[in-house]
């Protein structure tokens, strides 16, 4: 392709993308199509010859659209979101075009020190102590393999990298019974072992107990194991709730194991000065993640990662290959020490780039906003007797299920996941549900970036007339 076909071609596809931003709505939220459907229009073979970008773009158009699921609708009220916003489409596209791998700072010393100003800004606007120190990792389950690892590496004295895990004891992991599954795949390929996570019992809001949590380390030390790391997060996957990160830090102050605290998505709200309580008690933590990923409107993948000490993350993941000596190592970052991969895109430009086109306070007022619509939503749903809610609210998560009388709570759960899927077939909303204490729960995340109160009012009439009509 010529720099003129190009230009010519960015120019309409620039023209697509504004269309689509604009009119996101009219697509079905969830798509619509049969498991091979999309496979199956595709050729066996690639094309011997070369083909022009128009066909391509027709294919896009016709083949893959319908395959997609619409995370930029603003009824996208499942999971939790992956929000994007034009400022950091636009940045993406200049990193695709510069193309740099930003492995050490040689390969691109901009992307390595706005990298590492963009962790200072982010950490000062979450209120982290200042000793932290940050990187972007592509996703938080990365991050919390590396905090598990750091964990690992530090309670052993730094020798099962190179000795192995058997030369280590039975070293122990402690997360509650709500925390995000990607602790535990940590623990499993860390050499650790899936037996070895213990899993605290929650409290009545679903927050880990602290005292349970002291018992558990307190019995594994009589036991002859080696508690190694507690996971603690805000804002869990299912209700939001929030484990006591103080009590939980006072717990592994005293007995001498790592804290890492995983907050993937209310991380976001810490920049809001009257949710930074959920980070009392930071000046226990060791190691913090926060994915702009999911609520900071900066496009998939970019995560925050913050480690108290550098230097163990360092050791940690150190190597020193002869192709990799440079003149500038220990003056400047070399982020490839950081984490596992030793590529990494130039991530840094599309949160450069949202920071300064939303401002801070602009950031603070959207996510205000999203909060504020969880709570009128949880308000809605009080006010009518054949709906229950089933979780406070914590943030933009609201936990609930559609309970009209004479019913068996068998049959609850079996009229709860028909409301599920028969609202997610109609393309008009996406939800999905947790169990809690045995219930099918329906969980609405008022997050996405183009949700305004209005379609959560209009998505929430669309839920209570599909449940009754289904009695
Ligand atoms: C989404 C989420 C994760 C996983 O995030 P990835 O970036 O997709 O790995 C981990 N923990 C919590 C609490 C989450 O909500």
């Amino acid at each position: 392709m010529t720099p003129e076909e190009f230009r010519k071609h960015a120019h309409e596809l620039v023209e697509w993308m504004a269309d689509y931003m604009e009119n996101v709505e009219d697509y079905p939220v969830k798509s619509q199509v049969a498991p091979g459907e999309i496979f199956n229009r595709i050729p066996g073979e690639a094309p011997l010859q070369p083909e022009p970008f128009d066909s391509f773009l027709k294919d896009f158009k016709e083949v893959i659209m319908p395959g997609i699921t619409h995370w930029q609708h603003p009824d996208f009220y499942a999971y939790f979101p992956a929000n994007t916003s034009p400022p950091s489409v636009l940045a993406e596209m200049l990193t695709s075009t510069l193309g740099s791998q930003c492995m050490i700072w040689e390969t691109s010393p901009a992307a390595a020190e706005l990298e590492e100003k963009m962790m200072i800004w982010l950490r000062d606007l979450i209120a982290l102590p200042s000793e932290f120190e940050g990187v972007i990792q592509d996703s938080a389950s990365t991050a919390t393999l590396a905090a598990i690892l750091s964990a690992r590496e530090k309670t052993t004295g730094f020798t099962v990298n190179n000795d192995g895990i058997a030369s280590a004891g039975t070293l122990r992991v402690y997360c509650s019974g709500q925390t995000h599954s990607s602790v535990e795949k940590a623990v499993k390929i860390s050499g650790i072992g899936r037996k070895n996570l213990v899993k605290i019992p929650v409290r009545d809001d679903f927050s880990l107990d602290p005292v349970l949590l002291k018992e558990a380390i307190l019995l594994d030390k009589s036991k002859g194991y080696i508690p190694c790391c507690v996971i603690a997060t805000i804002g869990t996957t299912g209700t939001a709730a929030v484990d006591p990160i103080r009590s939980i830090g006072e717990i592994c102050h005293e007995l001498g194991i790592w804290l890492h605290v995983d907050g993937a998505m209310a991380g976001t709200a810490l920049i809001l000065p009257e949710f930074q309580w959920m980070l009392d008690g930071r000046e226990y933590v060791d190691s913090f993640v926060f994915n702009p990923h999911k609520w900071m409107f900066t496009n998939f993948d970019c995560t925050a990662y913050f480690v108290r000490d550098a230097s163990t993350l360092i050791k940690t993941f150190e190597l020193l290959p002869e192709y990799l000596k440079t003149r500038t190592r220990g003056i400047v970052n070399d982020y490839r020490d950081w984490g596992v991969p030793l590529g990494r895109r130039f991530r840094a430009l599309k949160l450069w780039s949202v920071i300064r086109s939303y401002g801070i306070e602009g950031l603070r007022e959207k996510i205000r906003s999203h909060i504020s619509f969880a709570c009128n939503l949880a308000d809605m749903i009080k006010s009518e007797p054949d709906f229950e809610m089933l979780a406070p609210v914590s943030i933009s998560v609201v936990c609930f299920r559609f309970a009209p009388t004479g019913f068996s709570e068998e049959q609850m759960n079996a009229l709860n996941e028909k409301l599920n899927h028969q609202l997610n077939d109609s393309g008009k909303m996406y939800l999905t549900h947790t169990s809690l204490n045995g219930k099918y729960t329906l969980r609405m995340v008022t997050a996405q970036t183009n949700v305004t109160m209005e379609h959560v009012k209009r998505a929430w009439e669309l839920l209570k007339d599909t449940a009754r009509s289904l009695e």
